[in-house]
């Protein structure tokens, strides 16, 4: 459409990172803004396709494919009404309000992209958080992270390669030859650990039945005396009970200190033999936040004031992992978790609308609905939040459906009701069509 000459320029809103924030945020604001030709929206990730980050250890056992629940960016943009820009960002100039992309290459190590700057008028930073490995000795080199579909993927692709070799090989097995040190006892390291107990048996199921499930050794450890430290004692109480009995071998009060290419070290001097070892005991956002000249805090997370705008320019938002929010009841910050990504995507739209009208901007309070830990099928533990309940352990089959319900909000903010409808009918029947687990 052709714009008169005295017409204002649309309003340029830049969502950087389209993950459990920033998709929903630029679904919602393509669907208002966008559609009535408001303001331009536009997001920029450094991935095509988008997965729901807590599907992540799924995809690393195996017992998820992510051909079924992939997004392409492109179809979500253009249903959507607004923009998609392949682009890793890597510094931000508030002067020129422009943000900073790197060149992006492809596998072979040829730029595909050269390096850019991309303007805004309002920015939404929605980058997520990557594992801290709090400069631990060799684990960067030796640990997988859990970040990416990439290295989810990478994971199950070396678990298979153990298992092919081992089953192609037979006889006895070396020690650790084909066991799992899985670092960090908080929700990550417990949901991988029930999976791959779930993979193992699978596998043997299928044919690979050289391996019996009990040469692979699922190792957890974890630095605090108890899992979960951050949730209710019963609750890992509970978990420990259920992890012990899928024969996970757990290292509670050890601090891993060292990983080497054939296992871990912790701080008491005990050597944990594992061929694949995955670090998933804590998280940071992205360093190159640390290097803009915006407030950030000692995990390089973006200081936000209760609005969610940034502390030193209120044309710059903060959502998510990536941010530190003040969550004044408990005197500390927003913890970062799929749900306050939610929460934060839906009142930093309200604040752009309220931006752009000239209105002031509400405030964003926590709402803390409980925690889930999946023990993939074998169960779901958890505890519920509510004003009117208090905090409520739950268990099972009821754990196990709120649960699902929260990537069903998640799919509900992005595709509307039908197309969830369509997408579980659908699910239903691929499921019934294709291995229990991936097996290549
Ligand atoms: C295995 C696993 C299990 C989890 N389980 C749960 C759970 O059960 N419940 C729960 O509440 N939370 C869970 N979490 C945490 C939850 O996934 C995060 O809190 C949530 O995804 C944060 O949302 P976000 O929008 O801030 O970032 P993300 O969802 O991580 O999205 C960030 C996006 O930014 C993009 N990006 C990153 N850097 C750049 C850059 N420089 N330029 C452009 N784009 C960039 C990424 O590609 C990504 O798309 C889990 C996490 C993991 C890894």
């Amino acid at each position: 459409m052709q714009r008169k000459r005295n017409e204002q320029p649309l309003p340029r809103i830049l969502i950087i990172g389209g993950g459990a924030g920033g998709l929903e945020l630029a679904t919602k604001l393509g669907r208002t803004l966008g559609k009535k030709g408001k303001a331009q929206v536009t997001l920029i990730d450094a991935h095509p396709t988008h997965i729901w980050k807590p599907l992540l250890h799924e995809v690393a056992a195996g017992t998820m494919d992510v051909n079924d629940d992939e997004l392409d960016y492109l179809a979500q943009a253009n249903a959507c009404h607004f923009r998609f820009v392949l682009g890793r960002m890597s510094g931000l100039d508030r002067v020129a309000k422009q943000v900073k992309l790197a060149p992006m290459t492809n596998a072979a190590g040829e730029e595909v992209i050269p390096a850019c700057s991309y303007p805004y008028d309002i920015l939404v930073i929605a980058v997520g958080s990557v594992c801290n490995d709090f400069g631990v000795p060799g684990v960067a080199q030796n640990c997988i992270f859990l970040d990416t579909t990439e290295e989810a993927q990478q994971f199950h692709r070396r678990l298979l390669e153990a298992y092919m070799r081992a089953h192609a090989m037979g006889g006895a097995k070396q020690p650790g030859q084909l066991d799992v040190a899985i670092v960090g006892g908080g929700a990550t390291g417990i949901e991988l650990s029930a999976q791959l107990h779930q993979a193992t048996r699978l596998l043997a199921a299928y044919g690979l039945d050289n391996v019996k499930p009990s040469d692979i050794k699922i190792h957890l450890i974890e630095a605090a005396p108890r899992l979960l430290p951050e949730l209710p004692p019963r609750l890992s109480e509970s978990t420990v009970k259920q992890l012990l009995a899928l024969d996970v071998q757990l290292h509670l009060g050890e601090r891993v200190v060292e990983a080497r290419p054939d296992g871990v070290l912790t701080h008491t001097g005990k050597f944990i033999p594992a061929t694949l070892k995955v670090w998933a005991a804590g998280v940071k956002a992205p360093d190159f936040l640390a290097q803009t000249d915006l407030e950030t805090n000692r995990l390089n997370q973006v200081v936000v004031r209760q609005t969610l705008q940034t502390t030193r320019d209120d044309h710059i938002f903060a959502i998510g992992d990536c941010s530190a929010c003040p969550w004044p009841e408990r005197n500390t910050t927003v913890p970062p978790r799929a749900q306050s990504a939610h929460q934060q995507a839906s009142t930093a739209y309200e604040n752009i609308l309220r931006l752009l009208a000239g209105k002031a901007p509400v405030d964003y309070r926590y709402r803390d609905y409980g925690s889930l830990v999946s023990l993939g099928k074998y169960s779901t533990v958890g505890n519920l939040m509510g004003n009117l309940l208090g905090s409520v352990m739950i268990e099972g089959v009821i754990a196990r459906l709120v649960y699902l319900s929260l990537y069903k909000m998640h799919q509900y903010a992005l595709f509307g009701p039908l197309r969830v409808g369509l997408i579980m009918i659908a699910h239903f029947f691929s499921q019934k069509l294709r291995p229990k687990i991936k097996l290549h």
